[in-house]
């Protein structure tokens, strides 16, 4: 039921974790795709999707930057003749109190999680726009619909990703752009282990309690990738301005 054959993608932050494993199933399902990353390894994320069989192209990418955004947009029109999918992906997090976290980080977090889905989208729309329609997904958190401890500053930007894509949603709906929130919960990708890192935990420890989880585990980026693509597709035609935890009833 799910394609995305003829359909052009730019995914941030696809060099590795959610962000990679949605960019490689997108390829697979027939999508040609943008790895947008400011870390270079994304240039093997794309020249794996191009060994095996599909399109892509990699663009080293501050989703901080505006005249980054800008590019990594342009390439989709450049390189695949237009823009059907924008997936806002790129995120870091800071584990500290309003008491701990410095002026920098704040604004660090804020910009990377939260400006850059402005200007990603500002320079996507009129793209999807020129294609009679697209799909905008933004990547949420857990800790965009509950709070958490020690990462106010993450918790207000997913909040605040969260809340834009209602807002997105609204805005461009009448130009045939959906918009919709993925809020994975915990995800076996290196953003758990930087956690660990902050917190000084041995990362084992954000796996420890998997037994107190509804569906016995915590996810796998292929889990939040396959929600993802199907917000992609044109299978979620009527799903726009959805906030949709992919958690295994985490935040339920
Ligand atoms: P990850 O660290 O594997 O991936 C994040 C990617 O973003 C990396 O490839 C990194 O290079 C890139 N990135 C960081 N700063 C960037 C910048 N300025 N410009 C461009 N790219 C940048 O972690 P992940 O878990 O795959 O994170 C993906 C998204 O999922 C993030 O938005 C994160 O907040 C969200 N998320 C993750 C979890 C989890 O438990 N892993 C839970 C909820 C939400």
């Amino acid at each position: 039921m799910i394609t995305l054959e003829g359909k052009r993608a730019v995914l941030t932050g696809a060099a590795s974790g959610i962000g990679r494993a949605t960019a490689e199933l997108m390829a697979e399902l027939g999508a040609a795709v943008v790895v947008a990353d400011v870390d270079e390894a994304g240039a093997e994320v794309a020249a794996g999707i191009e060994k095996a069989g599909g399109r892509a192209a990699f663009v080293r990418t501050d989703v901080s930057r505006a005249d980054d955004c800008a590019r990594a947009v342009a390439t989709a029109k450049d390189r695949f003749g237009g823009l059907d999918v924008l997936f806002n992906n790129a995120g870091i997090i800071r584990r500290s109190t309003v008491t701990e976290i410095t002026d920098d980080d704040w604004d660090l977090v804020m910009a990377v999680n939260v400006r850059s889905v402005m200007l990603m989208s500002r320079f996507a729309v009129p793209l999807m726009e020129a294609a009679g329609g697209g799909s905008i997904i933004n990547t949420g958190s857990g800790w965009g619909i509950q709070g958490g401890a020690r990462a106010v500053s993450y918790c207000a930007s997913k909040g605040a990703v969260v809340n834009m894509t209602r807002a997105m949603a609204i805005d461009h709906g009448a130009s045939g752009i959906r918009v919709n929130c993925v809020c994975p919960g915990d995800t076996a990708t290196g953003m758990l282990a930087e956690e660990a890192r902050q917190l000084g935990e041995p990362a084992e420890a954000f796996y420890a309690d998997a037994a107190d989880r509804p569906l016995g585990r915590i996810g796998q980026p292929a889990d939040i990738a396959r929600m993802a693509a199907f917000l992609a597709s044109d299978a979620a035609a009527f799903v726009s301005g959805a906030v949709i935890p992919v958690d295994g009833a985490g935040t339920a």
